[in-house]
């Protein structure tokens, strides 16, 4: 079983996730033109936000990469590999971020360590997903129905662990190296003196140069842009590579959606606390979020269906496939069982045997199928007999037992007699002397002539009594006695 994530979508799914999508791209219709509006400042929103994006990408990391132990479909172990990415880069930005553990972050940040691990983290999820998409590409050239052939073990745990390692590197290249300096050099001044702007280069102050504010704002505004074209491109790729057809599809584009708004509301409002930078935060909690949602969901429906498969196959494993009532293997455990219990709360039990009379000459006349018709109607006919927390069992050819608990021999006998007259009641035809089908039944009762309550004594009991009713002319019940013999009944039909 592959999982639900990658079956094709239903119609009722693809509903769904387009309702996310407008709602998605309706909201940032709705905050964009009041993107810039200042909110009472919340100080602790964004490192509440990190932390929950870290969460919400390690789950959803570790969900992917356990749906990939399992079916060994390489894009989802690449997915994997992009929340692990989204997970590290997130945790580094928030130990860096300024203001949040110490003033000026930790891990040796600078400071804009904590807005170039922003612009990685954005800029990683929507390369990666589009990484995962070509594993896909790669795999539907073996003409593989949905996604891949299977990936081997190794290979695939690079899928996931490639990028979270990606992640730390950049953290070291963002603290250590000179790379980042011209960037540090140039906003250093501004971020210091502002720390409402430490949020992202996107919410740095205005220049016109990385060596002016103006600069900057440009690159911050360059970066923004370029993170949204690229989730757009993501988007392309998904749509291109997967039309839609699989829940997967359907999810990703949703989360990418939300990445790509989180983005946009960054590049237009370059303060934080304003209505863009707030909305932006909810987005970027949102894509991963999205996807932790279809990873649960799918693991709930996965454990409903294994449970009800699971019924199913108790429920027919228990049952004779011919006449529908218990088999011989339910029989033997539950017999057990029911005379332990009886033992236990010293309470009588009845067994009763039963045997369909000259059934080879039924056979003989009507044939096998017929048989076996025949054998299904005597075992409804046994069954109705019962009474609740009765059972009947098939015990093997065309003999049944009537497993009675808390009876004593007298309405055990009552029982076996109803059963019997039960089968004369079909009317079924037969060339024996009988004209019709009958029953003969033996019944044996624990703590009647001494018989114990255990499975052996009691069915050595009913067989004994079953074939002195047989001896004594069929169609008939017979009950155990104590010199082991067995008195046959009148004959009561
Ligand atoms: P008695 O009254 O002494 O029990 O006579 P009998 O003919 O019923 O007993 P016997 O043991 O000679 O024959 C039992 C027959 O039951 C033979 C066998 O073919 C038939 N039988 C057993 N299981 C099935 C089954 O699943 N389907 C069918 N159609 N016949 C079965
Ligand atoms: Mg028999
Ligand atoms: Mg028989």
């Amino acid at each position: 079983m592959d999982g639900l994530l990658i079956a094709p979508a239903t119609r009722r799914q693809a509903l769904i996730a387009s309702a996310c999508a407008l709602a998605i791209l309706l909201t940032l219709a709705l905050a964009a033109p009041r993107a810039h509006e200042a909110l009472p400042a919340v100080a602790p929103f964004m490192p509440m936000c990190a932390l929950t994006v870290f969460t919400t990408s390690g789950i959803a990391a570790f969900l992917l990469g356990a749906r990939f132990a399992a079916t060994r479909v390489p894009m989802l172990g690449a997915l994997g590999g992009a929340y692990a990415f989204t997970a590290i880069a997130v945790a580094l930005q928030l130990l860096m971020f300024p203001g949040v553990f110490t003033r000026n972050g930790l891990l040796g940040a600078g400071p804009h360590s904590a807005a170039w691990m922003w612009i990685f983290w954005h800029a990683g999820f929507p390369l990666l997903v589009i990484v995962a998409e070509l594993v896909r590409t790669r795999a539907a050239a073996d003409a593989a129905p949905t996604v891949a052939p299977r990936a081997s073990a190794t290979r695939g745990w690079l899928l996931i662990a490639a990028p979270a390692a990606v992640a730390a590197l950049l953290g070291v290249l963002v603290t250590q190296i000179d790379l980042v300096e011209p960037w540090r050099a140039s906003t250093a001044a501004p971020l210091l003196q502002q720390p409402s702007s430490l949020a992202t280069p996107l919410s740095s102050s205005s220049g016109s140069s990385p060596g002016s504010p103006l600069g900057a704002h440009l690159i911050a505004n360059l970066a923004g842009l370029a993170i949204c074209a690229l989730n757009v491109a993501a988007i392309a790729v998904v749509l291109l590579k997967g039309r839609l057809r699989l829940v997967l599809d359907l999810w990703i584009v949703v989360a990418l959606l939300a990445s790509f708004v989180d983005a946009a509301l960054n590049t237009l409002s370059i303060e934080r606390f304003t209505l863009g930078w707030y909305v932006a935060r909810i987005f970027s909690m949102l894509a991963p979020g999205v996807l932790v949602c279809v990873l649960v969901w799918e693991v709930t429906a996965l454990y409903r269906q294994l449970a009800e498969v699971h019924a199913s196959l108790v429920r027919t494993s228990a049952r004779d496939a011919l006449t529908r009532v218990y088999n011989r293997s339910y029989f033997d455990t539950q017999f057990l069982l029911t005379c332990e219990r009886a033992a236990q709360n010293a309470q009588p039990l009845s067994l009763v045997m039963i045997d369909v009379d000259h059934f080879k000459r039924y056979n003989d006349a009507y044939g096998h199928l017929q048989g076996d018709a025949c054998l299904a109607a005597v075992a409804g006919a046994l069954a109705r007999a019962l009474r609740p927390g009765d059972f009947v069992a098939r015990y093997g050819g065309e003999e049944f037992t009537l497993v009675l608990p808390d009876t004593d021999a007298a309405e055990a006998g009552v029982i076996a007699e109803r059963a019997r007259a039960a089968v004369v009641e079909l009317m079924i035809p037969t060339p024996a002397a009988s004209g019709q089908i009958t029953v003969s039944a033996g019944c044996a009762t624990s703590g009647l002539a001494d018989i114990e309550v255990t499975p052996t004594a009691l069915i050595e009991a009913a067989d004994t009594a079953l074939y002195a009713a047989k001896r004594a002319g069929r169609n008939r019940v017979a009950f155990a006695h104590a010199n082991g013999a067995s008195l046959a009944s009148p004959l009561s039909g």
